[in-house]
């Protein structure tokens, strides 16, 4: 399969690619904590897509710092340079990691810079690198809440005016394979749910899926549809209105500042790594850290939500309740059946002229004319 160039347009195959390259470029407001993050995925593993190891997938080139083997430099920025000129003959998935500063307010300066202008010598800024990339792009994908929405660096009181990537491109950008910006937020990304977003857009550019299903906020919906509470191991603690006073405690954390209950992310139904550690499963209050009002909405963090003084208080009669009956009905079932013991007697009920209906029993035969087919 060859894939045809327009231009700096790669058309899409009918049949899909046979080869991908991820240029991934963390040079915004970014601690690059996703991509440290993705490298802990087990299904799949970074190494695992980079090695073709997973049956369908294309063939994938993965440029992305913190993992290049690279020597660095030139040598590293050469196939962003080849794809900014438009001679990239493979399509290419832009992953950007970081929220995209507002260059127009950088007074003398530059907030950002990943290598310099070959003439003039002055750093080319993300921003330069997204408005290349971008439009030839075959797919854009934004890594951790800083690309999606903004994230912690785009805070109020921040002096870059930074924003997430489509706030910069548009909600309604489309690139060259006819996608909406892929966002997967995560303050930094789940492993597990970066890595099979991403898998689920290569098996796309190898023709053997749809489109990934995002949400109105261009989440996937599969990862992102429901809330932290929802696969929370201690929402039982919840509906008994059992609340924790302070951190140690393993009960409900909503008193103690969780958010978890309007918060769209799965991290304590699918554990952190290995389906291990979390956030409110494991004693860490849910701060909302994938959200698009993320931080600012959610702050001071270890105060309680306004909501929950309401729901506690709703909750709390019913939760007694309930609380008392499931104990009484607990303690029952943590005795065993009295005939269990080691007396003279048999108690368990057994009797001994039981049997079933013999083959000459007319009941035997009744029964047999009744289910007949
Ligand atoms: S700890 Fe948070 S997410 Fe878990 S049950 Fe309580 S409020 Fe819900
Ligand atoms: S559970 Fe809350 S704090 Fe933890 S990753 Fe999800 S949104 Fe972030």
């Amino acid at each position: 399969m060859t894939q045809g160039v327009r231009g700096t347009a790669v058309i899409p195959q009918e049949n899909g690619f046979d080869e991908v390259t991820i240029l991934w470029i963390s040079e915004g407001m970014s601690c690059d904590g996703d991509s440290v993050s993705m490298t802990a995925s087990g299904q799949p593993a970074i190494e695992d897509i980079v090695l073709g190891l997973i049956p369908g997938l294309p063939k994938v080139n993965v440029h992305n710092k913190v993992l290049s083997p690279a020597a660095g430099g030139e040598e590293f920025l050469a196939p962003y340079r080849r794809a900014a000129r438009g001679e990239m003959t493979e399509p290419f998935i832009l992953v950007i990691e970081g929220s995209i500063p507002n260059e127009n307010i950088n007074g003398d300066g530059y907030w950002t810079s990943f290598g310099n202008d070959e003439r003039t010598g002055e750093p080319l800024t993300l921003n330069w690198w997204i408005d290349q990339l971008a439009p030839k792009a075959w797919a854009v994908v934004a890594a951790g809440t800083c690309a999606t929405y903004g994230g912690i660096h785009a805070m109020a009181g921040n002096p870059t005016g930074c924003m997430g990537l489509a706030d910069y491109l548009g909600w309604d950008f489309r690139s060259q394979g006819g996608l909406p910006i892929v966002n997967v937020p995560g303050c930094p990304i789940q492993p597990e749910n970066f890595m099979e977003t991403l898998t689920w857009v290569l098996y796309h550019a190898a023709g053997s899926a749809p489109p990934p299903p995002l949400d109105h906020m261009l989440r996937p919906q599969w990862l992102f549809g429901k809330t932290v509470h929802e696969g929370c191991d201690r929402a039982a603690y919840y509906e008994q209105a059992d609340f924790a006073k302070d951190y140690n405690s393993p009960k409900c954390q909503v008193k103690i500042g969780c958010w978890g209950p309007v918060i769209n992310c799965n991290v304590p139904k699918r554990g952190w790594m290995g389906g291990v550690g979390g956030c409110p499963n494991v004693g860490g209050i849910c701060i909302a850290c994938t959200m698009p009002g993320f931080p600012d909405r959610f702050m001071p963090f270890m105060d309680m939500p306004p909501g929950g003084s309401l729901s506690t208080m709703l909750i709390k009669p019913y939760g007694a309740v309930i609380r008392r009956l499931r104990g009484l009905t607990n303690a029952t079932a943590n005795r065993e059946p009295k005939w269990h013991h080691n007396g003279p007697e048999l108690t368990s009920g057994y009797n001994p002229r039981w049997r079933p209906y013999g083959p000459a029993d007319p009941r035997r035969q009744a029964a047999m004319e009744r289910n007949k087919p």
